[in-house]
């Protein structure tokens, strides 16, 4: 995996902290993206002080023209990038009947055009290189629609499910050398569950029949797994990383 190079958007803390630190164990060279640059400066410096290679890169990831510009950049300075994994992402606690079309629209841009711009800039490579993954973090919500334990709703649900959609029909027009699935996280302790965690931890953890809250680590383990396993057979699969919170 030495020669191979990962890129994670939304890794400066939480899950995608957590990706960037388990492909960069596993010996790939990461690019760590957020929109802030000083958080993921030192998110990128963590990982360097325990001896990984690992770069930051910032850019919101929302933004057609500054991704493909930061993805041209990165491809110049470091080759090709093999591994793309789209998990930057925000909460949306609204409803229908409270969510205005600002939050409606911010929501979609991060969640699923943003997942759109980089794979726009990162797959022509893959398929020209003959080989790359790419790993989509959904979530259960997809499934579910939310519900009282969840963090999220409408907007939320709708940008998720639709990043199965993309990844289905992604799968399928990037065959045959590049492999595309989602994972769909349960309840992960970071900071963009941890109020809602707060108030209702017991609720919660009584959901899970594996009776714990989810790590990043949990989720970076099967991204790790999709990322490096060869040769590649599983394409436009959703895995659900919940601890059995939905079995259905
Ligand atoms: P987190 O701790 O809030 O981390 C998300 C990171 O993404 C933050 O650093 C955030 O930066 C960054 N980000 C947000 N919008 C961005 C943008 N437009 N451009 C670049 N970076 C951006 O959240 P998390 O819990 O790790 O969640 C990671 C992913 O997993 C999200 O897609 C989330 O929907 C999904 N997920 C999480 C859970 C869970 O239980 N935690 C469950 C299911 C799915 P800022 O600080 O600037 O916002």
């Amino acid at each position: 995996m030495t020669e191979r190079t990962a890129l994670i958007t939304g890794a400066a803390r939480g899950i995608g902290f957590g990706i960037g630190r388990r492909l960069a164990r596993a010996g790939l060279q990461v690019v760590l993206v957020d929109r802030d640059g000083d958080a993921v400066a030192a998110a990128a410096e963590t990982l360097s002080g325990e001896g990984m290679r690992a770069r930051p890169a910032v850019v919101d990831v929302a933004d057609f023209a500054a991704v493909q510009a930061v993805a041209a950049g990165l491809m110049a300075e470091l080759g090709p990038i093999h591994v793309l994994v789209n998990n930057a992402g925000i909460s949306q606690p609204r409803s229908i009947l409270e969510i205005s079309e600002r939050e409606w629209d911010e929501v979609i841009a991060i969640h699923l055009k943003g997942a759109f711009n980089w794979c726009k800039a990162l797959a022509p490579g893959m398929v020209a290189a003959a080989h790359g993954r790419i790993v989509n973090i959904s979530s259960v919500n997809a499934h579910t629609g939310g519900g009282e334990l969840a963090v999220s709703k409408v907007s939320y649900a709708a940008a998720k499910a639709g990043l199965l959609g993309m990844t289905r029909a992604l799968a399928r027009e990037l065959a045959p050398h590049v492999c595309v699935n989602a994972i769909c996280p349960g309840s992960i302790a970071t900071d963009l569950t941890a109020a809602k965690i707060g108030a209702l931890r017991d609720r919660i953890v009584g959901s899970i029949p594996l009776g714990r809250l989810g790590t990043p680590e949990d989720i970076a383990e099967v991204v790790a797994f999709l990322a490096t396993a060869e040769p590649c057979f599983i394409t436009g699969e959703v895995i659900d990383v919940d601890g059995g919170q939905f079995i259905n």
